[in-house]
């Protein structure tokens, strides 16, 4: 019996940003240049099949520095720590590579910067996220953090007039416009970037995504349930009201989403693999005759340099 066709529409770009692979790449070469184990504070990026690649290599994850034998190669995820981490580590002499992205460390020192002039900090992002706790320990003065537009009015601050925000880099870009503008009805004064804080990777993902739902049945986003742009890809699919799922990988694919369906959207958060994409593909293929299209939006071209501790090695 022949297959029944299905259009495939790729987002360009999907997955693994320049943050993302910069940090699996620290792994990898502390791993060649020290030898195993080196510990690994908190999943470097979320994604199991990451995790589980980089710990048969010799990896060792954990979560508190205080399970890290005194005096081992630690590195430290891409999300980024608080001071207070940063001090722990100090304390056991861990000998620390840090793999923070870069855009994640210039929210720190903006942060810092206006917590130095005196300003108190709002951050926009969500509670329990390693990124926030990390900017949060960052900022030595009081920091507010705001998830939604409807935080705003509750918010209590000392002096309105002083007052900055800054926020997480993996946001939905819209949403935080909302909360920017709500800020800055209630604040008039309130000082911070437009929506720049966003990384680069985290708005062309979504970018795509919006053009794409102009076009796809439904959309299959490849990610982890807790990876926080993993989950804004799916959510702006599905705002659109363009059934849209989020998947770990391609087993998890439920063939009832495809029924009668003519085009499907894929594409990946930016800590999803390349492999785990092909994957669902090849899955699609044992069903159909798939016809895969790229859809691209915007060329990505940007790497960040390793930290210095490696670049030898590079
Ligand atoms: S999503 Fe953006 S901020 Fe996060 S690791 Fe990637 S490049 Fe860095």
């Amino acid at each position: 019996m022949s297959k029944k066709p299905l259009k495939v529409l790729l987002a360009q770009p999907r997955g693994f940003c320049a943050g993302v692979v910069r940090a699996v790449d620290i792994v990898e070469r502390a791993l060649e240049k020290f030898g195993k184990p080196v510990y690994v504070r908190h999943e470097i990026v979320h994604n199991k099949h990451v995790v589980e690649t980089l710990k048969s290599k010799g990896a060792i994850f954990v979560e508190e520095v205080d399970e890290i034998p005194e005096g081992a190669v630690t590195i430290f995820s891409a999300h980024g720590v608080s001071q207070k981490v940063e001090g722990d580590a100090v304390g056991r002499f861990l000998e620390v590579i840090d793999a923070t992205c870069p855009l994640v460390s210039k929210v720190h020192k903006e942060a810092q910067r206006y917590s130095r002039s005196g300003y108190e900090i709002v951050l926009i992002g969500h509670r329990g996220h390693p990124e926030v706790e990390g900017t949060m320990g960052q900022v030595p003065g009081t920091v507010h953090l705001v998830s939604r537009k409807e935080d705003v009015a509750g918010l209590k601050t000392t002096d309105s007039g002083k007052l900055a925000y800054v926020t997480q880099t993996t946001l939905s870009v819209d949403d935080t416009r909302d909360i920017i503008t709500a800020l800055r009805t209630r604040f008039p004064k309130i000082v911070g970037p437009d929506v720049k804080d966003i990384c680069y990777a985290t708005q062309n993902r979504q970018s795509v995504v919006r053009e794409m739902v102009r076009h796809a049945d439904v959309i299959l986003v490849i990610g982890a349930d807790y990876s926080s742009n993993s989950n804004r890809l799916r959510e702006i699919g599905q705002e659109s009201g363009v059934p849209s799922y989020l998947l770990p990988d391609a087993s998890a694919l439920d063939p009832a989403w495809l029924e009668n369906v003519g085009t499907v959207g894929i594409t990946a958060g930016a800590s999803a693999p390349e492999e785990l994409v092909q994957g669902l593909i090849q899955r699609l293929g044992d069903s159909f005759e798939v016809d895969v299209q790229n859809l691209e939006t915007v060329k990505e071209n940007i790497h960040f340099k390793l930290p210095r501790e490696l670049m030898a090695t590079a």
